[in-house]
């Protein structure tokens, strides 16, 4: 099963992608995770994406469309797997029918602006694992420390307040046009995001068997 999420940044489709992946036993792929993964790394390709990120803009095409082809044709891909974050632009996502790739279900989280900004706001992040949590929705067990490793937990460069907006305003203007892209196809399937997050979970899930029939 290929799957899709699709969403402003803060609906939730990284945690839904998180438990979607363990129930179908699909690996989630997240593109900001691996820009971010080569940030830490300090790589030629995480310094290219570095300020681009920092300023809440979108990496260049031609370098996430690079890095994608290169996850999808690993070994643990061929059963199926979950986009989260990529495509965000329409050329993306006509890259991945350049590659033959067709999405058997594209999930599309719905949450207005104000609530996405309330909750980027709240969003932590394990430095050292990458694990996400939020202070109200998803807290540590420990305030600050990491329930997987013990890691100390910090707020993403681009979850600052000034950075939010424009993050909105790319998704807005290069990522939503997906939805018409993917409802032209016949595989949108919008979910209507919650505030709980196993309220959503409930919907996804819902949407996800809809689409295995
Ligand atoms: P995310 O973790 O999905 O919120 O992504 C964090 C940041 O990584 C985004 O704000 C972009 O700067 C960059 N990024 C992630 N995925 C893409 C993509 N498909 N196209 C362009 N930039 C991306």
């Amino acid at each position: 099963m290929k799957l899709m999420f699709l969403g402003a940044p803060g609906a939730g489709k990284g945690t839904q992608a998180e438990v979607v992946s363990e129930r179908y036993n699909i690996p989630a792929i997240s593109t900001g995770a691996l820009l971010r993964e080569a940030m830490a790394n300090g790589t030629e390709l995480g310094m290219k994406a570095k300020s681009y990120i920092d300023g809440g803009a979108l990496v260049p095409d031609d370098v996430v469309i690079g890095i994608i082809k290169e996850r999808l044709v690993a070994d643990d891909c061929k059963n199926g797997f979950i986009l989260d974050g990529f495509p965000r632009t329409v050329a993306q996502a006509k890259a991945l029918d350049e590659m033959d790739i067709k999405m058997d279900g594209v999930v599309s989280i719905e949450v207005e602006d104000d609530a996405i900004i309330r909750r980027l706001g709240g969003r932590r992040l394990c430095g050292k694992c990458g694990s996400s949590y939020h202070v109200d929705y998803k807290p540590t067990a420990v305030a600050g420390v990491c329930d997987k490793c013990g890691g100390e937990l910090i707020t993403r460069a681009d979850d600052k307040p000034e950075v939010i907006k424009s993050r909105l305003d790319v998704y807005h203007e290069q990522t939503e046009p997906l939805k018409d892209f993917y409802a032209a196809k016949g595989v949108l399937k919008p979910v209507i995001g919650q505030e709980k997050i196993e309220d959503t979970t409930a919907l996804t899930i819902a949407a996800i068997e809809s689409i295995r029939g």
